[in-house]
């Protein structure tokens, strides 16, 4: 998911964690829970590879995605398939693995009731596991098989923040939860600093608004979380 805007007392106290802690961070699972100081995490993991190259395969059905999401998905989804993360993000109309959709107005402030233009909901990933569950919770995630074989993105209808920059870097942020990323700014578990260590998973990286592209951090995550 990615909230914009407004994240400035987050960001602030993030890097006051990172002062504490130091240790540049990688590999931040999506799912994870926290007791005491022991974090466990849940490695879910996209499973659908190109079995030539290698790389991950992320098919990507685009045509339900309506407006500016139809035009700047596009960038992000070049920005992935030509970054050096070892993943392959194309559109095609057969074997989809993701389907993206420009969710209605209804949809929008069912799921999201606190949605406002303070702070505001722009897209969302669903996973789910090769038993077809979706997967939105810690227990859920634990209870999964761990294997992700598929991701809707639902972005959400005529966003306050609609700027180019807005419609990249959730297109782009989404597409990192695909392939299974977690969120980098997050203060309970070892937080991205967004100056030193940049990073599109972090909601503090984003609100500096410098780029949508995949960062060296993005590199390093999947690198380690998928053995390359
Ligand atoms: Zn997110």
């Amino acid at each position: 998911m990615f909230t914009a805007k407004k994240r400035l007392s987050l960001l602030v106290f993030s890097m006051i964690l990172i002062g504490l802690s130091g240790t540049p961070a990688y590999a931040h699972e999506m799912y994870f829970t926290k007791n005491g100081s022991t974090i466990t995490t849940v490695p879910l993991r996209w499973i659908n590879k190109n079995t030539s190259t290698g790389r991950l395969k992320v098919l990507i059905d685009k045509q339900y995605l309506k407006d500016s999401w139809a035009t700047y998905f596009e960038d992000a989804r070049v920005a992935w398939h030509s970054s050096n993360v070892p993943a392959e993000f194309t559109t095609s109309s057969t074997s989809v693995n993701t389907y993206m959709a420009t969710a209605s107005a209804d949809y929008w402030k069912q799921r999201f009731p606190g949605d406002s233009s303070w702070s505001e909901v722009m897209g969302v990933t669903d996973l789910y596991d090769t038993n077809g569950t979706v997967i939105d919770s810690y227990a859920k995630a634990s209870a999964s098989t761990k294997q992700i074989k598929g991701a809707n993105i639902y972005v959400k209808p005529n966003p306050y923040n609609n700027s180019v920059f807005d419609y990249r870097s959730t297109m782009s942020h989404e597409f990192g939860h695909v392939l299974c990323l977690g969120h980098s700014h997050l203060a309970e578990y070892s937080p991205a600093n967004p100056s030193t260590d940049p990073s599109i998973m972090s909601y503090d990286y984003l609100a500096l608004k410098k780029s949508y592209l995949p960062q060296t951090h993005e590199v390093n995550d999947v690198k380690a979380m998928y053995g390359y």
